[in-house]
């Protein structure tokens, strides 16, 4: 590793926020400055994101990502792969994100054996648990239950985590209140979003707790939340979120 490496190691490790590095970084600044490397990663991302589409996104693992970044002629550069290995291995605490790993490595990739494609959804749950506790709430709900969000691997959740970083002036603590860091979400091993039909972005608030869905699934005890109110893991209140895997950290 060489200083400059060493730097951003360091601001890394140290600055809530990824680009607001103090002063005493100014000499590496160059690197970072106004969000150079991020920028960069989510056109790559984006780029590949279209060549793939948005279904197969969901499910691409880094080592594809890889190889079609480098077919599209916009390969990854070891700055940038230094980066997201550094979002990926980090220590999200040390910016206020509490939640346990659920990815080891970010590599990890699913195996399509395993996996099922939601008609109509763009997304993919994994079978068993998900898919069950997925066909129980949408037999009870019917057609206006839909899926937003389901299985999400390291790539398209550090796509996630960028891209609302980008809007939060790289403030990670504050992206990380709405988007766990790629590693750390449990859309990589099981939890699923549900929301209402023709209900958009809203499905995403917390007015989704006004609509019947929610009500009809919360009375009855069907859905059980992976981050409520006043959570301790340093997350918004998310009613949409299904947990479907157990951890020690999701009472
Ligand atoms: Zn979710």
């Amino acid at each position: 590793m060489n200083r400059r490496e060493f730097l951003i190691t360091l601001a890394l490790l140290t600055e809530t926020t990824l680009f607001g590095i103090s002063e005493e970084f100014d000499d590496s600044l160059s690197i970072f400055n106004k969000d150079l490397i991020a920028i960069s990663l989510l056109k790559k991302l984006t780029k590949i994101q279209t060549q793939v589409g948005c279904r197969k996104f969901n499910i691409i693992s880094f080592d594809e990502m890889y190889k079609t970044a480098s077919y599209l002629k916009c390969a990854l550069t070891k700055k940038e792969i230094f980066y997201i290995e550094n979002i990926f291995y980090g220590n999200p605490k040390l910016y206020g994100f509490s939640g346990s790993r659920t990815i080891r490595s970010l590599t990890e990739s699913v195996n399509s054996k395993n996996i099922t494609y939601i008609e109509h959804s763009g997304h993919y749950l994994f079978k068993g648990d998900a898919i069950k506790k997925y066909k129980k709430i949408k037999n009870l709900i019917g057609p206006e239950l839909i899926l937003t969000s389901g299985i999400r691997m390291p790539v398209k959740q550090l796509y996630l985590f960028l891209k609302k970083s980008a809007v939060s002036n790289g403030n990670l603590r504050v992206a990380s209140t709405s988007i766990a860091p790629p590693g750390f979400t449990f859309h990589s091993i099981g939890d699923f979003d549900i929301g209402k039909a023709g209900y958009g972005m809203s499905n995403f608030t917390e007015r989704f707790e006004e609509t019947d869905v929610f009500k009809k699934l919360y009375d009855g005890q069907y859905i059980s939340i992976r981050y409520p109110k006043d959570n301790s893991f340093g997350v918004r209140y998310e009613p949409w979120h299904i947990k479907v895997v157990k951890g020690s950290d999701c009472a």
